[in-house]
């Protein structure tokens, strides 16, 4: 198959992959750890690194990143800073396409003989809930016996049913929920041409967070800063729902890039917005204020903390209004470390105790580490 390398297929064919309706005819993914070979640049020699290099390991010795399982391709929506909409017009196909459930499972099985320390799965679809109740059952099930692995994956405010969510907390195997939510401003949300309201966002979080709670986890959601069309209004909209959204949460901040291609780039290029100077606040990793988040700004980074207290603390809009106000005075993202407030939304979370007998299980020599059921620890703010 043309730009897909397989082992009946090892010829170098950099064509184009075909789109297919079926996504189930893309062979499984294969690792040829023992015949891949990097260059070591330190000891100036050749190697063959095995997982590691593709999982780097974390200090428990498993791997920091979860494995990014592709279950599907497409989404319902058409929003103007994302990918998908040029994706769906090159390949002509604008519905959704899944694997089969075997087909995922099959592949799943092969990664966990390859990387025998795997202990987390990202099923990364743009927004899983957007499957059949039927379907989602059929995959918690298979996942639940033949898999057995902490997972995580992404919703939409759109997408949200309880039952569908239902059915994949109950496997008690889920360590991570993320939905997009971008901005509290309507304006904004035009120009993004995202469909969901304050209304329905607030009525998502409300039911994530009551059926996340119990089994002690936050949800995530993401948000966008650093946008050109954003107004001192439409920051403290955003400010003003973070507020109202039911804590502990974890808000990830995305800084705008406005990639060819999409329908802000357009905008951006009528607009004489795309200078070098943006360009280099967007690309530049040397210009960014925080590398990590890719904030280019400091009323970004300022913003970003500020979200930050919002998702940890049940802190009412005038303080965060104030704070934001003072934002030229008092470097908000220097005074308040973000370990600080990840530390102030566990003990939300989990209750001092658990902190406290984690902390004491750190110290405990030859302690061992167990997989994170229930509770992400390595997700943080
Ligand atoms: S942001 Fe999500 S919903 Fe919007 S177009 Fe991209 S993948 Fe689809």
């Amino acid at each position: 198959m043309a730009g897909v390398y397989t082992a009946a297929n090892l010829t170098d064919d950099y064509r184009a992959a075909p789109s297919l309706d079926e996504l189930s005819q893309i062979p499984l993914p294969r690792f040829f750890f023992d015949q891949t070979h990097a260059y070591d640049v330190r000891h100036r020699t050749w190697t063959t690194p095995g997982p590691e290099r593709f999982l780097p390991p974390g200090k428990s010795g498993r791997p920091k990143n979860p494995y990014y399982l592709f279950v599907d391709r497409g989404c319902v929506g058409d929003c103007t800073y994302c990918c998908r909409p040029l994706m769906k017009k090159l390949s002509g196909r604008f519905g959704l396409r899944k694997r089969s459930v075997a087909d995922i499972m099959a592949e799943l099985e092969e990664v966990k003989k390859a990387i025998p320390n795997l202990h987390k799965v990202y099923v990364y679809s743009d927004d899983f809930l957007l499957w059949r109740e039927d379907e989602l059952a059929e995959f918690a099930l298979a996942y639940q016996r033949r898999i057995n692995l902490p997972f995580m994956f992404l919703l939409s405010p759109m997408s949200f049913r309880d039952r569908k969510l239902d059915i994949l907390l109950n496997t008690g195997l889920v360590s991570f929920v993320e939905m997009g939510i971008q901005t509290g401003s309507p304006r904004v949300r035009r120009i993004y041409n995202r469909r969901e309201s304050n209304q329905r966002i607030l009525e998502v979080a409300g039911k994530l967070s009551k059926k996340l709670r119990p089994r002690r986890l936050a949800p995530h959601y993401d948000i966008i800063v650093d946008s050109p069309w954003e107004t001192e209004a439409d920051r403290l909209d955003t400010l003003r729902l973070l507020c109202r959204l039911p804590g502990p949460y974890e808000a990830l901040f995305f800084s705008l890039t406005v990639f060819p291609g999409t329908g802000l780039y357009d905008k951006a290029r009528d607009e004489g917005l795309l200078t070098e100077e943006t360009y280099l606040a967007q690309f530049d990793l040397a210009a960014h204020v925080n590398r990590r988040l890719r904030i280019s700004s400091r009323d970004g980074a300022a913003f970003v903390r500020l979200g930050q207290m919002a998702g940890a603390l049940p802190l009412p809009f005038p303080v965060l209004e104030i704070m934001w106000r003072l934002r030229k005075i008092v470097s908000w993202a220097k005074v308040i470390p973000e370990r600080l407030l990840t530390g102030l939304k566990n003990i939300r979370l989990t209750g001092p105790g658990a902190i406290l007998r984690r902390a004491v299980a750190r110290r405990r020599p030859g302690r061992r580490h167990r997989p994170a059921r229930g509770l992400d620890v390595g997700s943080g703010g």
